[in-house]
């Protein structure tokens, strides 16, 4: 993982860790969900509503809203970030990981 990566996930307070997976480390990033009708969905850390033509983030957008996992459906998903936000952030090998509504994440 980057250190972009690593300050703006610090910066939002969003926990994270990275996994080896046999073959190279996975990020899997923990975002603060809200429920809807059974729906996860999280503001991305990474995605905004806006980029200009050179593919930087205009200053002012917004982040933009994922949605991810129903009924059974929890866990880890694969990212629906735009390519815009994977450059500006060299992402990688990431993923979410989605939590079931009324879970609480314990940190040891
Ligand atoms: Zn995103």
């Amino acid at each position: 993982m980057n250190s972009k990566i690593e300050k703006r996930l610090h910066d939002l307070g969003i926990w994270y860790r990275e996994e080896y997976d046999g073959s190279m480390n996975r990020l899997v990033i923990y975002p603060e969900c809200k429920y809807r009708r059974d729906t996860a969905y999280f503001e991305c850390p990474f995605c905004v509503n806006k980029y200009k033509l050179n593919g930087n983030p205009y200053k002012y957008a917004k982040p933009v809203i994922h949605t991810h996992g129903r009924g059974d459906n929890w866990g880890e998903r694969s990212p629906h970030c735009s390519t815009q936000a994977r450059d500006q952030y060299g992402l990688k090998c990431y993923s979410f990981h989605i939590l079931r509504p009324n879970f609480t994440l314990s940190f040891k």
